[in-house]
């Protein structure tokens, strides 16, 4: 079930109170949207709800954006404090810590809030202690209830109807960024509200792990790695499979046989009470035991949620024990400087006795004529 976002109020005023923070301030953030639901776009017009541990929350809007809120407010407990356009917003905010006896205390910033409109808020509360946001934030937002991991499975089922049919786009004489417009109209027409962002990579490009789609055309023989993602109901799909189109160098298909070992064992390794680092530390062992180590040169994976990157990261160093409802990407990748790369990318959510994977098109690999 979705936990309300009335009980999630309740939850961070909780947190507040047990680390001794006065007041929470949330701009216009995935952070808003998962306390609020309110969405509005990051823009210089001053978003901020005022969350205090105890007293009564505030959300300042810009004037324009007050009908777009206040369809979120239903029965949340939450002011709206609407601002005309040639009025100052960081008034509002002031007032509303005074009232709650916040402003000379200390107040915890989400760390996506502008600094534009952080220092303006300093310079106003000169009394007030700043601290991150995010011990407050992070801890309800890394565990999803059972709403979230559905609209996560649904942002996965959808974008995997996407790499089903990757070849009715990628063959040999199509550049990157023909196949990447299609697969844009291709995860809208899957059913997610947006794109959040297309690699294609074939070639030597296949190496680079971000890379930007460009005018290079495939030729015969080459790897092509597709990393997609898109937004469904909020939520956020990502996933990579690599292709070969044509007849495919005999050392990539041993490297790719290498890869596809390591991401099982990944996720193999997934359950609750292991640390993030040794879901890390399994997927690389395969890969530096078969001498590919020094190419596998990013993280294992990432959290994901509202924000396609947010906690956990499963990287070396990370001793955060993972909880059943944890969402995040097992996604090693391989890369040849000059020559060819791969990565094998499926979003799992921790269940109470493994790891459910949300994509599961087939990962073996795919000649493409
Ligand atoms: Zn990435
Ligand atoms: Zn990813
Ligand atoms: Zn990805």
């Amino acid at each position: 079930m979705t936990v309300p976002r009335a009980q999630r109020l309740d939850n961070a005023r909780a947190r507040l109170t047990r680390l001794g923070i006065d007041a929470l301030l949330v701009g216009a953030s995935p952070d808003l949207q998962y306390l609020t639901g309110h969405n509005p776009p990051p823009l210089e017009r001053l978003t901020l709800l005022v969350l205090p541990a105890t007293g009564e929350a505030s959300l300042v809007v810009p004037a324009l954006e007050a009908p777009m809120a206040e369809a979120h407010l239903d029965g949340l407990g939450v002011e709206l404090k609407v601002w005309q356009e040639t009025q100052d917003p960081v008034a509002l905010v002031r007032q509303a810590l005074d009232v709650a006896g916040a402003s000379a205390g200390t107040l915890a910033v989400a760390d996506q809030l502008w600094a534009a409109f952080l220092l303006r808020i300093q310079a106003a509360l000169p009394e007030a202690t700043f601290t991150h946001g995010s011990p407050v934030l992070r801890a309800l937002r890394v565990v999803k209830d059972a709403g979230e991991v559905a609209a996560l499975a649904a942002a996965g089922a959808a974008i995997d109807r996407v790499t089903a049919r990757l070849d009715s786009w990628i063959r040999p004489g199509r550049s990157e960024r023909e196949i990447a417009a299609d697969l844009d109209r291709a995860i809208r027409d899957a059913g997610h509200e947006e794109t959040s962002f297309v690699i294609v990579g074939s070639g030597p490009n296949s190496a680079s792990p971000h890379h930007h789609p460009g005018d290079r055309r495939l030729a015969p023989g080459d790897a092509v790695v597709v990393d997609i993602g898109g937004r469904l109901d909020g939520y956020c799909s990502d996933t990579t499979r690599t292709v070969v189109v044509g007849e495919p160098d005999p050392e990539f298909t041993r490297m790719y046989e290498v890869l596809l070992a390591a991401q099982e064992a990944g996720c193999a390794a997934v359950k609750p009470g292991v640390t993030a680092q040794a879901v890390d530390a399994a997927c690389r062992e395969v890969i530096t035991r078969a001498g590919y180590g020094e190419y596998f040169i990013h993280r294992t994976g990432h959290g994901i949620g509202l924000e396609t990157h947010e906690d956990p990261y499963l990287v070396e160093g990370n001793q955060e024990v993972l909880e059943p409802g944890m969402a995040f990407s097992v996604e090693p990748g391989i890369y040849i400087p000059g020559r060819f790369g791969a990565r094998i990318e499926d979003i799992l959510v921790c269940t109470d006795d493994g790891g459910r994977r949300l994509n599961n098109t087939p990962r073996a690999l795919r000649v493409l004529a």
